[in-house]
């Protein structure tokens, strides 16, 4: 799997295939896809052009989440070490 896939999870890549919207990790790992079929082949590519734009936005969002992972364990160390540095 990509070093992404495990850090950031799958990023799903969509798109509308007549009334079929379908989904699959931009990475290229072959996991992560799917399909959802709607009533209309309007609604699938709104749908695909909504969550498409959704996955941009969500991966702003974790990177922050992630930068404050080492601070977490840093403060942890020092917390448990004692003696000083
Ligand atoms: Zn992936």
């Amino acid at each position: 799997m990509p070093l992404g896939c495990l850090t950031f999870g799958h990023r799903p890549a969509f798109r509308a295939e007549g009334r079929t919207m379908r989904w699959e990790c931009e990475r290229g790992c072959g996991e992560g896809g799917g399909e959802k079929t709607y009533s209309t082949a309007e609604e699938a590519e709104r749908f695909a052009a909504a969550f498409d734009r959704r996955g941009d936005a969500g991966l702003g969002r974790n990177a922050p989440l992630l930068g404050m992972f080492p601070l977490r364990i840093w403060r942890w160390l020092r917390r448990r070490g004692g003696r000083g540095g």
